[in-house]
């Protein structure tokens, strides 16, 4: 039986008790005053409508929610959540618009509030014992199909591209950010902020990211501009590893990204990552993340994470 055969992906009625699931774990409780008791289903009523004895209000799963509000039916978004989360070069609007059989215009907004959900908030990453490598790529259209008042320059690599600063512990997390230079200046106060003190900083020789890496007491970089890949534990190759997949979905299945959506795209491709398999979370595990980052629930983010890597998700 294939994972979409399941009823929560074509039926509404699945589709609503399937969210119930996953938004409430610890069972039903009321959107209005947050209790638990006497809640009961409102007999004759729309499909999930329940009734709160001590508060008399009645709701649904997707009270509040981007589901209630887009008028898109709850199993398509399942689809959808299901195929963004499973597919590792991430899904074209133009595939999803074909596969779900809706509007291009419908599919590219399912998509991107998607993307929203999928941006995880502020963690630290690194400290004693930890390795976090840093590096910068630049992805993005051709600079020639771009209107002559918003080409360009960005320096060595970077003309005509947007600039991708990442941060990745091995064995643990990566973000992304879109930073509009890359130079000390604009890296640091991301670096200050996410890697932790004691934390050992690897980079390639690259001139700004080399440089803050170096304001850390324990720092290495590997010179890939002369032939050197792997010294011993100093290396970027998990980084490195990153930036494939990330080039590879940009180029090959969005074609083309803007600057505008660009930190969009970085939120998928890191959520992914984040959420892999490597990690001990399967497609529909990280699928279920990304749906409750849509009902704005990602609280547990740390209770979707085996117990050996949660303590630095905070
Ligand atoms: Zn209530």
């Amino acid at each position: 039986m294939s994972v979409l055969s399941q009823p929560h992906f074509h039926n509404e009625v699945a589709a609503i008790s399937r969210l119930e699931e996953i938004v409430w774990p610890n069972g039903v409780h009321c959107p209005s005053c947050g209790g638990f008791d006497r809640i009961t289903t409102v007999k004759g009523g729309r499909a999930g409508l329940r009734r709160c004895g001590p508060c008399k209000r009645e709701f649904t799963v997707t009270v509040g929610t981007v589901f209630e509000r887009s008028h898109i039916k709850l199993h398509l978004w399942f689809q959808a959540a299901h195929l963004m989360a499973s597919s590792k070069k991430g899904i074209s609007a133009h595939q999803l618009h074909r596969t779900l059989k809706v509007t291009y215009k419908t599919a590219w907004f399912m998509e991107h509030r998607l993307r929203e959900a999928m941006r995880e908030g502020h963690f630290v990453m690194g400290g004693e014992g930890k390795t976090v490598e840093i590096d910068e790529t630049f992805v993005g259209g051709l600079e020639k199909n771009k209107h002559p008042s918003k080409r360009k320059h960005l320096g060595t690599g970077g003309a005509g591209k947007e600039a991708v600063f990442s941060l990745v512990e091995r064995g643990g997390f990566v973000r992304s950010h879109h930073v509009p230079q890359v130079t000390a200046k604009t890296l640091r106060p991301i670096r200050q902020a996410q890697v932790d003190g004691p934390t050992f900083v690897m980079t390639d020789e690259g001139g700004a990211t080399k440089k803050i890496g170096s304001e850390y007491d324990r720092h290495e970089s590997v010179n890939h501009g002369a032939g050197e890949y792997v010294r011993g534990g100093a290396h970027t190759n998990t980084i490195e590893g990153y930036f494939s997949i990330l080039k590879r979905g940009i180029i090959g299945t969005y074609h083309y990204v803007s600057q505008q959506h660009l930190k969009r795209y970085l939120a998928e491709f890191d959520f992914r990552y984040n959420y892999r398999m490597a990690l001990g979370i399967g497609d529909e595990s990280r699928a279920d993340a990304l749906v409750r980052g849509i009902v704005g629930k990602r609280l547990m983010y740390k209770d979707s994470f085996p117990a050996s890597i949660s303590g630095h998700a905070n």
